[in-house]
């Protein structure tokens, strides 16, 4: 509940652009939508700077790629912030 509440709302509250808001925040604060934040990555624990986790803009989308591990809430949730690269070049580094 705390990661819910305290973080994850908090995120798309601060940072969220006004569709993203509306979309996701009443539902969050009823809790019909359950909600998770994945940085950590086999490969890379406290090092965020060293994630391989990519999202590559394909048209109107992104195609997300990697592998995410210990996420508090991942397997029940509806909404998840995931912390990727959209620029090659800085994984490759
Ligand atoms: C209960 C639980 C819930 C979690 N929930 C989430 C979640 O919701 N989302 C998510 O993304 N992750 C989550 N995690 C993962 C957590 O964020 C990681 O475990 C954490 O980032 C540490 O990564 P690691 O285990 O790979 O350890 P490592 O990064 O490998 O670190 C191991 C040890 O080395 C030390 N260390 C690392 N780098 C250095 C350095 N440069 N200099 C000196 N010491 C260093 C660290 O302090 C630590 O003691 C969760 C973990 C747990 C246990």
């Amino acid at each position: 509940m705390s990661l819910h509440n305290d973080i994850v709302v908090s995120y798309l509250d601060s940072y969220g652009i006004e569709y993203q808001k509306r979309r996701w925040l009443p539902k969050c604060l009823t809790g019909e939508i359950i909600t998770a934040i994945a940085m950590t990555e086999p490969g890379a624990g406290s090092d965020l700077a060293g994630i391989q986790t990519t999202a590559i803009k394909n048209g109107d989308y992104y195609l997300l790629n990697g592998q995410k591990t210990f996420i508090t809430n991942g397997i029940q949730s509806d909404l998840i912030v995931v912390v990727c690269k959209t620029d090659l070049k800085a994984v490759m580094k």
